[in-house]
């Protein structure tokens, strides 16, 4: 990560194995809000996956989560909560976005997780929460950006406390 995109974000935390980053998917599932839109940028294989099932698993799923690579969006409906996970990677290009239809499911209410939604290019509708995961060694770094009000504030609920999983 560049020091430049470094300072934009708000919140920097190591998540030193996979219990890291599924215990911070977990955090995350005590904060979320109706109609929370987050975006999570990182290459293939930075945990974008891992961290959506530790807050799935938080909110009680118990099934597998796949993931959406082929069938763009995953909807799970759980702790009175309709969460869809998006995974935009197959997009070849943004307009991509317009044909895939999936912009009914930003209705204000549902809670949106997007792996690659920089491949809709900006189309699809801005986020509340940006978090970027990298590597660190063997083990990852991940960044997080309120960009919205609802986000920042959501954000700011985060018991940082719990997410030090270090040994
Ligand atoms: P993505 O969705 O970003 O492509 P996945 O979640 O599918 O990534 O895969 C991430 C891989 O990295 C998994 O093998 C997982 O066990 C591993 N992993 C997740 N978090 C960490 C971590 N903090 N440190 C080391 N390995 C991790
Ligand atoms: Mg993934």
């Amino acid at each position: 990560m560049s020091s430049a995109h470094h300072t934009q974000f708000d919140l920097l935390v190591d998540l030193p194995d996979e219990a890291a980053t599924l215990a911070l998917g977990a955090a995350l599932a005590r904060i979320l809000r109706p109609g929370l839109v987050i975006h999570l940028c990182g290459d293939l294989g930075m945990g974008k996956t891992t961290l959506t099932r530790g807050l799935l698993r938080a909110l009680g799923h118990t099934g597998a989560v796949k993931s959406p690579t082929y069938a763009l969006v995953e909807l799970y409906v759980i702790s009175g909560y309709s969460v869809y996970h998006f995974d935009f990677y197959r997009f070849n290009s943004p307009q991509e976005w317009y044909d895939a239809g999936l912009e009914e499911h930003f209705d204000g209410q549902s809670i949106c997780i997007i792996e690659w939604p920089e491949k809709a290019g900006g189309l699809s509708p801005a986020p509340d929460i940006e978090i970027e995961l990298v590597a660190h060694g063997d083990a990852r770094r991940v960044s997080f950006k309120g960009s919205s009000e609802a986000g920042t504030s959501c954000l700011s609920a985060l018991p940082m406390s719990s997410l030090h999983t270090t040994r």
